[in-house]
C-alpha cells in the first residue's frame, strides 16, 4: 500500500436527473431535493475544473453522471469530455463513474482515455432492497466484474450510515474484496432533509473503526479512499483517517454538497508530513 496520499477530484458532468430511487441520493428526481440539476455540464467549465484540480495536487479526476447506467448518449458525452480534459490536463488520471455498464461500453470509455471505472456496491446484498428498489445489488456486482473484464482499474466501495447493521458492513466489505478493487472509496451518508432516510447515526470513533476494518478486509487494495461525507462525519478529527488506513481523499466539492477549500486539505497533509501522490499504479 502506498503511503503517499492520492487526491481525487470529482466532476458532476450531469446532475440530479436520475429516475432511480436510491434512498441516500439527492440526485434522484423522486425526492425533489434542493440541488442543482442539469443534463450536461458546460465543456469549458469542466476543463477549468480539471485544470484547477490538477493545480491543487489532484491526480484523479472523476467524470460522474447521475443515471442508472450508461446509454449511447451518455457514453458519447463522457468520451468527448475525456478527450477534451486530456487536451488541457494530460497529467490527470481519468476515472468514469456512470452507473451500470457493459464490457463493450467500458471498452469504448477505455478507448477514449478513461483509465479507471468507479462503481460502488453501496451496501450488503441483503440490505440493498432497503435502500433501492429500482435496480438490484447483483447488477452492481456484475458491472464491477465487467470493469475487471474490460481491463480498466476497478474502483469499488460503498456508503456507511444508512441504517445497515455491522453484519451488513462486513458482508459488503467481503463482497468488495471478492472483486479485488484497486481503490475502495468509502462514503459516510450525508443527510438531506428531502430524503426519507434517517440521519447518519455513526459516531466519529465508529466511523474511524470502519475505515480500519475496510483496510483490514481489503488488504490487497492499493488505496482506501475517504470520499463523500468526510467533513461532516469527522469534523476536526479528519486527520485521524490517515492513522487508521486511509491513503486517499476526495478534494474540493462532492456531487451535490460542498467540500472545503482544496488548500485546506493540502495544508492538513503538510501539517501531518504526508506527501501527495504524483504517480499511481
Ligand atoms: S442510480 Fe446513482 S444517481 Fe441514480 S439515484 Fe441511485 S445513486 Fe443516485
Amino acid at each position: 500500500m502506498s503511503k503517499k496520499i492520492f487526491l481525487c477530484s470529482i466532476c458532476n458532468i450531469n446532475s440530479g436527473t436520475c429516475l432511480e430511487d436510491c434512498k441516500f441520493c439527492s440526485q434522484s428526481v423522486r425526492y425533489r431535493a434542493d440541488i442543482e440539476r442539469y443534463k450536461q455540464k458546460d465543456m469549458e467549465l469542466i476543463k477549468q475544473e480539471a485544470i484547477n484540480a490538477r493545480d491543487n495536487g489532484a491526480l484523479g479526476f472523476c467524470l460522474v453522471t447521475a443515471d442508472k447506467g450508461l446509454n449511447d448518449k451518455t457514453l458519447a458525452f463522457v468520451s468527448a469530455v475525456a478527450k477534451e480534459v486530456q487536451s488541457v490536463a494530460p497529467e490527470l488520471r481519468l476515472i468514469a463513474c456512470n452507473g451500470t455498464a457493459t464490457v463493450e461500453q467500458l471498452l469504448t470509455l477505455k478507448e477514449a482515455g478513461i483509465k479507471a471505472y468507479n462503481h460502488n456496491l453501496e451496501t450488503s446484498k441483503s440490505f440493498y432492497a432497503n435502500i433501492c428498489t429500482t435496480h438490484s445489488w447483483e447488477e452492481r456486482y456484475e458491472t464491477c466484474q465487467n470493469v475487471n473484464e474490460a481491463g480498466l482499474v476497478l474502483i469499488a466501495g460503498g456508503i456507511f450510515g444508512l441504517g445497515e447493521t455491522q453484519e451488513d458492513r462486513v458482508s459488503m466489505l467481503e463482497s468488495l474484496a471478492s472483486l479485488n478493487p484497486t481503490s475502495v472509496p468509502i462514503n459516510f451518508y450525508h443527510h438531506n432533509e428531502a430524503l426519507e432516510l434517517a440521519p447518519n447515526p455513526l459516531e466519529v470513533d465508529e466511523a474511524l473503526a470502519l475505515i480500519k476494518l475496510t483496510r483490514e478486509k481489503l488488504a490487497n487494495a492499493e488505496r482506501i479512499m475517504v470520499a463523500g461525507g468526510r467533513e461532516l462525519m469527522f469534523g476536526k478529527r479528519q486527520s485521524e483517517i490517515f492513522e487508521v488506513g486511509a491513503n486517499s481523499i476526495v478534494i474540493g466539492n462532492y456531487l451535490t454538497t460542498s467540500g472545503r477549500a482544496m488548500s485546506k486539505d493540502l495544508q492538513m497533509l503538510q501539517n501531518l508530513s504526508l506527501d501527495v501522490a504524483t504517480e499511481v499504479k
